[in-house]
């Protein structure tokens, strides 16, 4: 099967947020195998209007009012953009206070935008195919977190577990909730889906506001199909062969007696049960987990995994970004040659602005926000080019640099030649190892770069096979893996029952 990423869950101008449609569905043309663009479309259970509710009702209904407004025009773009390159899908989003928030989603043209009371209701009348995701699930009950007491898993077969929002897996789970919707709630994590035998994949997406679809650092979803067409992915979606990652594109494969994840087997095989695991990752592991019933019952350690004299591939990263400028963006042209190795594969890791809810009662698109044209410009065994842009990092500890990570065959003696912004520099893959480098655009406060020291395979792969000895029994088992630089992969389970 294929390995395909995506984002069904993001927002631009066609309701409350920003950017033009058209510019958002260049940027996951430039960077996704799929999404879709979830307008807001309605909250059957908004808060009454006070004087104190108002600015939040207002800018909702004025979002909702402009997507029904522009409902076939959005889903037509939606249509016609769907192709080879980028396989689109039709979709938008209802807030609940009750049910917590969901995206409706469906392989067909034809979804016609309703208005209903449960995302039950949502799914059954629209008459085409059609699944809901929940979305930033763990908030306060009520106040739009989900809400497992009502959850229907085949009407939402999958949850997406992290966003723009931060991670709902578990409380100790990295990225804890900080938008001003509130705390995370231990009551409606993940997990406490997962202990109530509740079944659902796990899915990540940006949840973007400024219609840049994919954007890094958000959230993304990976699926396991057997082609890249809409159909095919949508089955994947359907059988639950999905994981999340927060960051880096961290390659997963997870499978139980031959059963990819997001199989549901009988709890009555007695055979003892084999689990066949293999992660690429895209920086130095920090930890690989795999549990039963949310108990850890194997780890691979990071600390323990050092570059043999046997590797022969290596992934570099190249960050760029940094600033004092605010608005403006900065351009970065940059390529790598190489000699005696070769480049296998170049992953980009490009960034909008960020942006998660409107700041004033002002909703309209400032259409041009997400003419932000990052992109590969060329990915060949010697040489990877790209072009991409970069706005100030938020704050010391929310990033906007953008990257490219690429992959190379070789050896210590693999001669690389970086250049960015005409700052060149040419080195080993061993001098690498030992340290990367950074430079200043100009003499301070400046947009910079990083060369992030070089890790090899065995720093950033491990593969295995466990046997559980038991004799049957209603059990789950997934896999979670963490990197040293902070992105994380949350691989959906195989169940038993
Ligand atoms: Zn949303």
């Amino acid at each position: 099967m294929k390995l395909l990423w995506g984002d069904i869950h993001n927002h631009c101008g066609i309701t409350y947020g920003y950017g033009s449609l058209k510019n958002a569905l260049e940027r996951a043309k430039s960077h996704l195998d799929f999404c879709a663009v979830t307008g807001h479309a309605m909250w059957p259970d908004i808060p009454d209007r006070t004087e104190e509710t108002a600015f939040v009702v207002d800018f909702h209904q004025a979002g909702f009012e402009k997507l029904r407004a522009h409902w076939d025009e959005v889903a037509a773009q939606l249509a016609a953009c769907n192709s080879k390159e980028l396989v689109t899908f039709q979709a938008y989003e209802m807030h609940s206070s009750e049910y917590g928030d969901h995206h409706i989603v469906s392989p067909s043209d034809s979804l016609p935008l309703i208005y209903r009371d449960s995302p039950a209701q949502l799914k059954e009348d629209c008459k085409v195919p059609a699944l809901t995701v929940c979305h930033h699930i763990a908030y306060t009950p009520g106040y739009r977190g989900i809400n497992w007491d009502k959850f229907d898993e085949t009407v939402t077969p999958l949850i997406e577990v992290c966003s723009k929002h931060g991670c709902g897996m578990s409380e100790t789970a990295p990225y804890p909730y900080y938008h001003n919707m509130g705390p995370r709630d231990s009551r409606n994590t993940v997990y406490e889906g997962l202990r109530r035998g509740y079944h659902f994949g796990f899915v990540g997406s940006t949840d973007h506001h400024a219609g840049f679809p994919g954007s890094y650092g958000d959230g993304k979803m990976a699926v396991w199909a057997e082609e890249k067409t809409r159909e095919s992915i949508w089955q994947a979606m359907l059988a639950r062969r999905t994981y999340a990652v927060t960051g880096d594109r961290i390659e997963c494969e997870f499978s139980v007696n031959g059963a990819p994840m997001g199989s549901i087997l009988s709890p009555d095989d007695d055979a003892p049960r084999r689990i066949e695991y293999r992660v690429k990752g895209c920086y130095k592991l920090d930890k690989v987990v795999i549990f039963k019933n949310l108990r850890p019952i194997h780890i691979d350690e990071g600390l323990m995994l050092f570059p043999s004299p046997d590797d022969n591939h290596y992934k570099l990263r190249i960050e760029m970004g940094w600033g004092n400028n605010k608005a403006d963006l900065f351009r970065w042209l940059g390529n790598v040659t190489v000699e005696n190795g070769s480049i296998l594969s170049v992953e980009p890791c490009f960034r909008g602005r960020s942006v998660l809810a409107p700041s004033s009662t002002n909703t309209d698109g400032f259409d041009d926000v997400n003419d932000i044209d990052s992109k590969l410009l060329e990915v060949s065994a010697q040489r990877a080019s790209w072009q991409c842009f970069s706005v100030k990092n938020v704050s010391p500890l929310h990033p906007l640099t953008s990257s490219v990570i690429l992959e190379l065959e070789g050896s210590p003696e693999t001669q690389l030649t970086i250049d960015v912004n005409g700052h060149r520099q040419t080195l080993t893959v061993k001098q690498l190892m030992e340290g990367g480098y950074s430079a200043h655009m100009k003499p301070y406060h400046s947009q910079a770069f990083k060369v992030h020291p070089i890790f090899t395979e065995t720093e950033y792969s491990v593969s295995g096979t466990l046997t559980d000895d038991t004799h049957g029994g209603k059990d789950f088992y997934h896999m979670e893996v963490y990197q040293a630089n902070g992105s994380c992969a949350f691989v959906t389970p195989v169940y038993f029952g």
